[in-house]
């Protein structure tokens, strides 16, 4: 019997003139254990053929190179699928699409490479993380919310907060940089709901891949967390395997490219600095390189002058790859859609 639920929206199960990748293709999405999988060309969710029934999760193809409706994309779709306002809709590509930092699709939760999802483990574990998402949200009950206390929000939110696996010492700033939405959705009084609607569940993936995931804050990828330890990549790449312990584990992690808890990398630093050498942050750096053995060429540079001490990231217009430079040799990019504590990477002039 299928727990869990999937509608894919792709051309290739129009097509007569279906290649055998496409086949290949349909074969993937009917062989999955546990998910009853319903299909869909574009035209048929045009026309309104999409069953009015509840599904998990919704997954609609970006490009129809193959429909007879060659004006539409994925893109077009989500009006259609945004009817069922509770479940989540990814859009995938065959292409190589870099998700780092991007921004996501309009009125859609996700961009997915057709390769990250490309083993029916992967889309297994989103549906459970999905519904564990959607359980959690609905085990808090909230009469009104005080969003100014937050011990009690933490208190309140748990379920959630254990989902992330939010160390205890991040819990509440985790908890504050929530969007306020999702609180207001789970009171009783909705009258003030702005988002159309959408789910907290919903609304919890999209920060987590706009915000959580997608930008320096409480996680950290590769690039961000050799910077914040004052080394450069190829020695954080010798050395990450002593630094598991500290790894993002919570939701969505077997989806999306790795992350290190910030606070768990710096407590564990200050537990190596046995000579309690570290008395600012602008120490934190070049001590936590030194604490973690890195020689002088294992320090991390700042890409603009080469010199040491780098305190952020940054990238060169239109580039998508981002190197360690100072503040001093970059400039600020605002971006009124993020909050505290998130950060997306500086500019660097070229
Ligand atoms: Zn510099």
């Amino acid at each position: 019997m299928p727990t869990y639920s999937l509608l894919v929206i792709d051309d290739c199960f129009s097509s007569e003139k279906s290649i055998p990748k496409h086949m290949a293709r349909r074969r993937f999405f009917s062989s999955m254990a546990n998910i009853e999988t319903v299909t869909l060309s574009p035209e048929e969710a045009l026309e309104n053929a999409i069953p009015k029934r509840h599904f998990d999760l919704t997954l609609i193809d970006f490009d129809f190179k193959h429909s007879s409706r060659s004006e539409i994309d994925g893109t077009n779709l989500s009006a259609i699928t945004r009817r069922h306002k509770d479940t989540p809709v990814y859009l995938y590509s065959d292409g190589l699409y870099d998700t780092s930092y991007a921004q996501q699709p309009p009125n859609m939760e996700r961009f997915v490479s057709y390769s990250d999802f490309a083993n029916a483990n992967i889309i297994f574990e989103e549906i459970k993380n999905i519904r564990a998402l959607n359980s959690s949200f609905s085990n808090i009950k909230l009469d009104r919310v005080d969003q100014n206390d937050i011990s009690s929000m933490v208190k309140l939110s748990r379920p959630v907060l254990d989902l992330f696996g939010c160390p205890a010492s991040d819990e509440r700033s985790f908890v504050a940089s929530m969007p306020s939405e999702i609180w207001s959705l789970l009171t009783k009084d909705q009258s003030a709901v702005p988002n159309g609607g959408l789910s907290p569940t919903i609304l919890t993936i999209r920060w987590f891949i706009n915000s959580l995931h997608g930008c320096e804050g409480f996680l950290l990828d590769e690039p961000a967390a050799a910077r914040f330890l004052g080394i450069n990549l190829e020695f954080f790449n010798r050395i990450k395997s002593s630094l598991k312990r500290f790894e993002y584990k919570g939701l969505f992690n077997k989806s999306n490219s790795k992350r290190w808890w910030l606070s768990k990398l710096q407590s564990y630093i200050y537990e190596l600095d046995k000579e309690h050498e570290i008395q600012s942050s602008r120490d934190f750096p070049v001590i936590a390189a030194r604490v973690l053995g890195a020689r002088a060429d294992d320090v991390a540079e700042c890409i603009v002058c080469g010199k040491e001490g780098p305190e952020a990231l940054g990238r060169f217009k239109h580039e998508i790859d981002v190197h360690p430079v100072h503040f001093r040799c970059s400039r600020v990019q605002l971006d009124n859609s993020l909050q505290s504590p998130f950060t997306r990477p500086r500019l660097i002039e070229s």
